[in-house]
């Protein structure tokens, strides 16, 4: 199995008079998180650690903090990237962990329905997620929400699979080339140029 690893981690401070957004829910909470977008600390750290895993950069690449198309932004739409860039270089998500670090409010009785939910924005089964939380002892960081985020990718085309794949393009190339030399007795056809194959198995990335 080919697999890579992606890490990802971010932090918002609280702040009162906006609404509270983490795993894509919004959370009953006197503070929110501020950010140039929702401040979903765990979606930011979850999409950094896709990018990272296929070596695509990291969401202030794509989606600088400045501009303001992004101001408010339900920050799915980072996740939706990563995930069509994790498509594009050939992986899946094998699972994805996350630690939240924050004072309150408390993670746990609400951590089932943060994981339905981040796997129905990952699409992925919920048992490949899995969210914990923990309170910042001793930092002094009670007004600030970190997320750390590590995600396992596997390729979507393992070396079987490709191997196969070839061994059926050889075939049909080498069925292609007897007919064409049988064409080439019988009638005097010439042969045509032979086909190169559709990819290159090592260039698949
Ligand atoms: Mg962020």
């Amino acid at each position: 199995m080919d697999t890579r690893i992606g890490f990802g981690w971010d932090s918002h401070a609280f702040k009162p008079g906006v609404p509270l957004r983490i795993g894509g829910m919004t959370i009953d909470h006197p503070e929110g998180l501020a950010g140039h977008s929702d401040g979903d600390v765990l979606l930011h750290a979850i999409t950094d650690a896709l990018l990272g895993a296929v070596a695509a950069g990291d969401i202030g690449s794509f989606f600088p903090p400045g501009d303001p198309r992004w101001k408010n932004a339900d920050s799915a739409i980072f996740l939706r990237l990563a995930l069509e860039e994790l498509e594009h270089a050939g992986y899946k998500i094998v699972n994805v962990d996350t630690t939240l670090v924050l004072a309150s409010p408390k993670i746990a009785p609400i951590a089932g329905d943060m994981r339905s939910r981040v796997a129905d924005l990952l699409g992925v089964e919920m048992s490949q997620v899995s969210i914990k939380a923990k309170t910042p002892e001793g930092l002094n960081l009670d007004g600030v929400a970190q997320c750390h985020a590590v995600a396992l990718v596997e390729r979507t085309l393992d070396e079987d699979d490709l191997k196969s794949m070839s061994a059926v393009i050889e075939s049909q190339r080498q069925l292609e080339d007897v007919v064409e030399d049988l064409l080439s007795q019988v009638h005097g056809v010439p042969k045509k140029r032979t086909i190169a194959p559709i990819f290159d198995t090592e260039d698949i990335t």
